[in-house]
C-alpha cells in the first residue's frame, strides 16, 4: 500500500491548458438554457488510494469513459446548479457559492462518493468562471448557469463505493427565464408519482431523482399542466412544484399574512433560492404584519384558503428562474385559482422577492452573499 498521503482538493495544483479553438459566441437573444457551453472546463480525478489529482481547466470536450463506469449502471451522480452574474460594469459574482458547494458535499456523502473541502472548489471555480467570462452576457436577466457535477468512474461491475471519481463544472450561458416579464403556470397536484419521501434521498441533488419524474411530468403536460405539484402523504402535503420549492402566502384570521413552505424534513431539496427568500422575508417584511413559515401545507388546505378568498399568492422558486408564480392548480378535476396582480403575471410578494434577488446577484444591492470574484 502506497505511504502518500490521501490529497484534499487543493486549488493550488490547478493546471491551465486554453482551447487554440475557441468557439463563435451566440447571440445573446438566441441562447436556450443549457444547450451551448463555453470553451473550457474544469475535471478533477479522485481516487481512494491518492485523494484528489491536480485540478485542470481544459478545453470543453467529451469524456472517455469506460463502459463499466459505475456511473453508467448504479447512479452514482451527483449535481449542483448555480450562477455566476456579470454587470456593466465587468463584476463578476457568485450568488451564495458556499450553499451549493455544502449541497454538493452532503449528495456526495449520500451515495458514498469523496467529499472535498468547499473553499478550494470555489476558487477552482471562480478561475474557470473568469477564463471564460466574455461568454456571460452582462445585461440583467442574463448568467452563466454552472453545473458542477460528480460522478462514480471505477470500471467494476460489483455494488459498492466508487474507489474513482471524477468532479467536473461545465458552464452555459443563460438568457432571462422570463424574456418578457413574468408568466404564471399552472401545476397538477400530483399523488400518482411520488418525488421522494421519508428516509429516502430527495433532499440530495442525484441525478437519480430526476429520471423517475420525467413520465409524471409528460402525464400533467397531456393534460395541459406546465409541472408537477408534488405531493407527499395520506393528507396530500404539498412538497415542491416540479423543481423548484413552492411557496404559498395566505390571509390568516387575524389579517396578516402567512407565508408558507414546507420543511426541511429530508423530503424537500433544500434551494438556496429557498432558503433567500426566508432570510429576506424575516428580515425585510414587516413582522407585524407577517408570519413566515416551514411547515406542512396540505392541498386540500389550499383549496380551502383559495374558495374563502385568503389565498393570496402562490410561486415555485429555484435558481433558474429565482421565483415562478403559479396561477392554477389542477386538483382531482376541479381548478385551484391562484389570484394575480391586476394586469400582471404574478403576485405582489414574487415580484418583490424577485427584484431583491436580482439586485443582490448583480450587485445592484452589495451583499455578503454574492461576492465578487
Ligand atoms: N427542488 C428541486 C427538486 C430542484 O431540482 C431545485 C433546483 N436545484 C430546487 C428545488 C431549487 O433549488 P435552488 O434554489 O438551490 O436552485
Amino acid at each position: 500500500a502506497s505511504t502518500a498521503p490521501v490529497a484534499g482538493l487543493d486549488a493550488a495544483r490547478l493546471q491551465i491548458s486554453k482551447t487554440s479553438s475557441p468557439k463563435p459566441k451566440l447571440a445573446p437573444e438566441s441562447l436556450v438554457f443549457g444547450k451551448s457551453f463555453t470553451d473550457h472546463m474544469l475535471a478533477i480525478e479522485w481516487t481512494a488510494e491518492h485523494g484528489w489529482a491536480a485540478p485542470q481547466i481544459k478545453p470543453y470536450g467529451p469524456l472517455m469513459l469506460d463502459p463499466a463506469s459505475v456511473v453508467f449502471h448504479y447512479a452514482f451522480e451527483c449535481f449542483e446548479g448555480m450562477k455566476a452574474y456579470r454587470n456593466k460594469a465587468d463584476e463578476i459574482r457568485l450568488f451564495r457559492p458556499d450553499k451549493n458547494m455544502a449541497r454538493l458535499n452532503a449528495s456526495a456523502e449520500r451515495i458514498c462518493l469523496p467529499q472535498f473541502d468547499s473553499e478550494e472548489l470555489i476558487k477552482l471555480i471562480s478561475e474557470f468562471v473568469k477564463l471564460d467570462k466574455d461568454w456571460i452576457p452582462t445585461d440583467r436577466g442574463y448568467s452563466l448557469y454552472l453545473r458542477p457535477t460528480l460522478i462514480g468512474t471505477q470500471p467494476a461491475l460489483g455494488v459498492g463505493a466508487p474507489q474513482n471519481a471524477l468532479l467536473y463544472v461545465i458552464a452555459s450561458p443563460v438568457g432571462p427565464y422570463y424574456p418578457t416579464g413574468f408568466k404564471a403556470v399552472r401545476l397538477e397536484a400530483t399523488d400518482y408519482a411520488v418525488r421522494a419521501w421519508p428516509g429516502g434521498a430527495g433532499n440530495r441533488k442525484l441525478g437519480a431523482n430526476y429520471a423517475p419524474c420525467i413520465k409524471a411530468q409528460r402525464e400533467a403536460a397531456s393534460r395541459g399542466y406546465q409541472q408537477n405539484l408534488w405531493l407527499f402523504g395520506p393528507e396530500g402535503n404539498i412538497t415542491e412544484a416540479g423543481t423548484m420549492n413552492a411557496f404559498f402566502v395566505f390571509k390568516t384570521p387575524e389579517g396578516k399574512r402567512e407565508l408558507v413552505t414546507a420543511p426541511l424534513d429530508g423530503t424537500i431539496l433544500e434551494g438556496v433560492t429557498r432558503d433567500s427568500i426566508l432570510e429576506l422575508a424575516r428580515t425585510r417584511l414587516d413582522q407585524n404584519q407577517w408570519i413566515i413559515s416551514e411547515r406542512y401545507c396540505t392541498i386540500a388546505e389550499v383549496k380551502a384558503a383559495a374558495e374563502r378568498g385568503d389565498l393570496v399568492e402562490a410561486f415555485g422558486a429555484g435558481t433558474a428562474a429565482v421565483v415562478s408564480p403559479i396561477k392554477e392548480i389542477g386538483w382531482k378535476e376541479a381548478a385551484i385559482f391562484v389570484p394575480l396582480q391586476e394586469g400582471k403575471e404574478c403576485g405582489e410578494l414574487t415580484e418583490k422577492v424577485a427584484e431583491w434577488i436580482g439586485d443582490i446577484q448583480y450587485g445592484k444591492d452589495v451583499h455578503p452573499w454574492s461576492a465578487l470574484i
